[in-house]
C-alpha cells in the first residue's frame, strides 16, 4: 500500500469515529427533545386542568353552600334566592348562565329571575332531554355532571345538579348551567389546539360511558399523554397528541450533525495534514481547536436561549425540570418555593405592560440578590417564580430565605421613580417528602401557594397532606354548622363596651360562640361567610339577642344596647332591613337597643346596593359601626358620604400607638373622625396604663379584656341584676 492510501485510511478511521461519537450524541438529544416536549405537554395540561377544576368546582361549592341554606329553610323566596344567587353568577365571570333551583323536579326558583321566569313551572321530569339526569340524581342523590346538552332557553350548556335533603327526604335540586363556550373558553383549552390533537371526556352518569365534551380532530390515539380533571365527585379525562408527532428534531440536534460533519472533517484534514507533515503538528492542531472553539461558543448560545427566559435572563421552566429532575433521580433532598406576586395584575393594568415588564426584571434582580448558597431562581411564566433551594429541608433555613426574599422584593423596588410595593404568596413543597417527580411537587406548591393567597397575600405556606383534604375538612365544618344551626349548639357571649368619659358600660357587642367552645368563631365564621351559611346564622344571631334582650328586661335587669356583627353577605341580601324591622317590631323591641357593627368591604364592593341596605337600615333607627379600622384599606375620606356613625379602632392600631411617647398620633385621628360626625370606640384594651392612656384622648368608648371578657348572657349581670364589668376611677 503507498502512503498516500495508508494516509486516507488512517485520517478516515479518525473521521468516522469523531463523527460516530457527534451521532450518538445528536441520538441522545433525539431522545432527551421527545422526553421535553412531553413534559412541556404536561405542563400546559396541568394549566387547562386547575383551569377546569377551580373554575367548576369552586362554583359547586358555593352551589352547594344554597343547597345547605335551602336544608335550613326551605322556604326560601325567590328575592332571598336571587340574593344569594347573585353572588355565585357576579364572580363567574359570564361563565354561569343561570342558577336554579328545582321542587321535587319543577323548576321553582331561578336566576338570573328576570330572562328566566318563564321557565319556572316548567317540570323537568316531563323533557325528554334531562328526564333521566334529573330522576338520577333525585334516587341516587348524587351531584351529577352532564356532558354539553341544549338548553330549553336555546344554546349549549354543561349542568351540574346537586340534591336537597330536607328531613332526610329528598326535596328537590340546585343547578347550575355552566355556558359552555365560555367555560371552554376559559379553561385555555383551545390555546392547545394548535399544537395538539385534543380531546376532552366524561362520563355519563347514567350510562357509565364514556362522553366526549370537547375535542379539534378527532380522538387523539397512539402515544398520547392522558390527564385526569377532578371535578367535586366526578372525573374528566383531558388527552393531548402533538400534531406532528413528539419533536425530537430540535436546533440542536441538526446543529449536532452540522458540527459533526465539519468537526470530523477537520479531524480527517487534520489527521492527513500530521501525517504529511510531521513538523507542522503543531501548526493543525491549533488551527482544530480554534474551529471546535468557535463552534463551541454558538452552541453555548444556543443552550442558554433555550434554558433562559428572555425578559429576565433567569433560568426558565425547562431548566427547572431538568435540574429539579436531576436532583430527584440522583436521591436529593431540597425544597421548591413557588412565588406569586400579589395583584401584579394592578400594576400591568394601571401602569402598563411595559412597565409591568420592567418590575418583573426588577424583581428577579432582587430575587437573585435574596437568594444564597445552593438555590436557583427561575422565572415560571407570567408572575410566578420558583426558588429551588438544593440540600435545604428544613423550615428555619426555608423560612429565613423566604424572609430574606420577602424583604428584598419590598425594599428595592422602585421603578422609573415609581415605588412598587411588592410582596408575593410562596408556596413550599419539599423533596423527597412530599413527593419525587417534578410534576408532584409543583403541584403540590401550587396548592400551597393558592392557600397562602387565599389567607390573605404576602404569606407563606408549606405543603402538607391537609392543604389537599381541606376540602373535606372543609364540608365537615360546614356540615358542624348546618347541625349546631340545627339542634340550637349556638350561644352569644356578649362583651362590655365602656363609655370613656364616664366610665359606665355603655353597650354590648354580641359575639357567636359553638356551646362547646370547639371551634373559635375566627376558623368557622369565613366558611360560612364563602358558603352562604352566615345568613341563617346571623339571621339565628339578631333573634337570639333579640330574645336575650326580651328576657333581660322581663327580669327587670338593667339593659343596655347590644352591637350585632354583619357580614358583607347579609348586607348584600337585600331583605335584611325588613327581618330586623319585622323582628324587633314583633317583639316591641325599640331600635336603639340594636347597633350594626359591618367591615370595610361593605363599603368598598357593590357600593351602590350595600348603600340602599345600610340606609334603610339606619331609617329603622339602629346606629352603624364600621369594625376592624385599620386593617384594611381604612380611608377616613370615604366615610363623609357613608351612612356611618361610630368607627371601632382595631386592636392592632391601638396597638401601634400606644406605645408612642404621647398619644398625638392617636388624638390625630380620633379628631379626624369627630370633625366627620363619628364617634371612636378602640377595641382590645387589656390594660390599666392604656385605659388611662385612651382616656387621656378624645376617645369615646372603650372595649377589651381590661373591662371585661366576651361571657355568657346569665353571666352579665350579678345576682342584683346589676352589670358586671370594670370600670375606671375617674380623676
Ligand atoms: P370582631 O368583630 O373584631 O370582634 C372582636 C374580637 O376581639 C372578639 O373575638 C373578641 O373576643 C376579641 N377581643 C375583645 N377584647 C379583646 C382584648 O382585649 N384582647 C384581645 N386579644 N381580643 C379581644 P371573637 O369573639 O373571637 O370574634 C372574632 C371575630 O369573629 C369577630 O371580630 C367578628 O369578626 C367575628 N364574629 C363574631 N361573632 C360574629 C357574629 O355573630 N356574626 C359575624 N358575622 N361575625 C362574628
Ligand atoms: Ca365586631
Ligand atoms: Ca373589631
Amino acid at each position: 500500500m503507498n502512503s498516500k492510501i495508508k494516509k486516507i485510511i488512517y485520517s478516515g478511521i479518525v473521521f468516522l469515529s469523531v463523527f460516530g461519537m457527534f451521532a450518538l450524541m445528536a441520538n441522545y438529544e433525539h431522545t432527551l427533545a421527545i422526553e421535553r416536549h412531553k413534559q412541556d405537554a404536561r405542563d400546559t395540561l396541568l394549566m387547562t386542568q386547575t383551569n377546569l377544576e377551580s373554575i367548576i368546582t369552586s362554583r359547586m361549592i358555593s352551589m352547594g353552600g344554597i343547597a345547605a341554606y335551602i336544608e335550613i329553610d326551605n322556604e326560601i323566596s325567590q328575592l332571598e334566592y336571587s340574593s344569594f344567587a347573585k353572588n355565585i353568577y357576579a364572580s363567574a365571570d359570564e361563565i354561569v348562565k343561570s342558577m336554579t333551583f328545582i321542587t321535587d323536579t319543577t323548576i321553582t326558583h331561578i336566576y338570573p329571575y328576570e330572562e328566566n321566569k318563564a321557565a319556572i313551572g316548567i317540570d323537568l321530569a316531563s323533557e325528554a332531554s334531562q328526564r333521566d339526569l334529573i330522576l338520577y340524581a333525585k334516587n341516587n342523590l348524587k351531584a351529577v355532571f352532564t356532558a354539553p346538552v341544549n338548553l330549553v332557553e336555546g344554546g349549549i350548556g354543561i349542568i351540574v345538579r346537586i340534591p336537597v335533603v330536607v328531613k332526610e327526604a329528598y326535596y328537590g335540586q340546585v343547578a347550575i348551567v355552566f355556558d359552555y363556550d365560555k367555560t371552554i373558553a376559559a379553561s385555555g383549552i383551545e390555546s392547545l389546539s394548535s399544537e395538539y390533537v385534543v380531546e376532552l371526556a366524561g362520563f355519563d352518569s347514567l350510562s357509565g360511558e364514556k362522553a366526549i365534551i370537547w375535542n379539534n380532530d378527532g380522538n387523539p390515539v397512539g402515544d398520547s399523554i392522558i390527564q385526569e380533571v377532578n371535578l367535586y365527585d366526578s372525573t374528566l379525562i383531558l388527552t393531548v397528541l402533538p400534531r406532528e408527532g413528539w419533536q425530537g428534531k430540535t436546533v440542536l440536534y441538526y446543529m449536532l450533525w452540522f458540527i459533526g460533519v465539519i468537526v470530523s472533517s477537520f479531524a480527517f484534514m487534520g489527521m492527513y495534514k500530521v501525517l504529511s507533515f510531521n513538523d507542522d503538528l503543531k501548526g493543525a492542531n491549533e488551527e482544530l481547536e480554534n474551529t471546535i472553539g468557535r463552534l463551541q461558543i454558538s452552541e453555548a448560545h444556543i443552550t442558554h436561549m433555550a434554558e433562559h427566559d428572555a425578559l429576565t435572563e433567569l433560568f426558565n421552566r425547562r431548566k427547572f425540570v431538568e435540574i429539579l429532575g436531576a436532583q430527584l433521580n440522583s436521591g436529593k433532598t431540597g425544597s421548591v418555593l413557588l412565588l406569586d406576586i400579589d395583584n401584579f395584575k394592578n400594576i400591568n393594568d394601571t401602569l402598563g405592560h411595559v412597565y409591568g415588564d420592567k418590575v418583573l426584571v426588577s424583581i428577579s434582580k432582587r430575587l437573585l440578590e435574596a437568594v444564597e448558597g445552593n438555590a436557583h431562581v427561575f422565572r415560571f411564566g407570567g408572575d410566578e417564580f420558583i426558588v429551588l433551594m438544593m440540600d435545604i429541608t428544613d423550615t428555619d433555613s426555608i423560612d429565613r430565605c423566604i424572609e430574606n426574599i420577602v424583604c428584598h422584593l419590598d425594599l428595592g423596588n422602585e421603578v422609573e421613580h415609581i415605588k412598587n410595593h411588592i410582596t408575593a404568596s410562596i408556596g413550599v413543597s419539599r423533596y423527597p417528602a412530599n413527593g419525587n417527580t417534578v410534576e408532584e411537587l409543583l403541584l403540590k406548591a401550587d396548592i400551597a401557594m393558592y392557600s397562602a393567597k387565599k389567607s390573605g397575600k404576602n404569606k407563606r405556606q408549606f405543603f402538607f397532606d391537609d392543604l389537599i383534604s381541606n376540602f373535606e375538612n372543609r364540608i365537615n365544618i360546614e356540615n358542624r354548622l348546618r347541625g349546631a344551626l340545627k339542634s340550637n349548639e349556638f350561644m352569644i357571649y356578649y362583651q362590655p363596651i365602656i363609655d370613656a368619659k364616664t366610665g359606665d358600660l355603655s353597650s354590648f357587642e354580641a359575639l357567636l360562640r359553638l356551646k362547646d367552645l370547639s371551634m373559635p368563631p375566627n376558623e368557622f365564621i369565613p366558611i360560612a361567610e364563602e358558603n352562604g351559611m352566615i345568613v341563617p346564622i346571623g339571621k339565628w344571631v339578631i333573634r337570639e339577642v333579640l330574645d336575650q334582650l326580651q328576657k333581660w328586661e322581663a327580669s327587670g335587669f338593667e339593659t343596655k344596647p347590644v352591637a350585632i356583627n354583619l357580614s358583607p353577605r347579609q348586607i348584600y341580601d337585600a331583605t335584611i332591613s325588613e327581618f330586623v324591622e319585622d323582628e324587633l317590631n314583633s317583639r316591641g323591641i325599640d331600635p336603639s337597643m340594636i347597633e350594626i357593627e359591618i367591615t370595610e368591604s361593605v363599603l368598598i364592593d357593590n357600593k351602590e346596593e350595600n348603600m340602599k341596605v345600610l340606609s334603610a337600615l339606619k331609617k329603622i333607627g339602629l346606629i352603624i359601626s364600621l369594625d376592624d379600622f385599620g386593617t384594611g384599606y381604612s380611608s377616613l375620606n370615604y366615610l363623609t358620604y357613608m351612612p356611618v356613625d361610630k368607627i371601632k379602632l382595631d386592636k392592632s392600631l391601638k396597638d401601634r400607638f400606644i406605645d408612642m411617647e404621647d398619644t398625638k398620633m392617636m388624638d390625630g385621628l380620633i379628631s379626624i373622625a369627630h370633625g366627620l360626625n363619628l364617634e371612636v370606640v378602640v377595641e382590645g384594651v387589656e390594660e390599666a396604663g392604656e385605659s388611662e392612656k385612651l382616656i387621656a384622648t378624645n376617645c369615646d368608648y372603650m372595649q377589651g379584656y381590661y373591662f371585661g371578657r366576651p361571657a355568657p348572657a346569665d353571666q352579665v349581670h350579678d345576682s342584683q341584676g346589676r352589670l358586671v364589668y370594670r370600670s375606671f376611677t375617674h380623676t
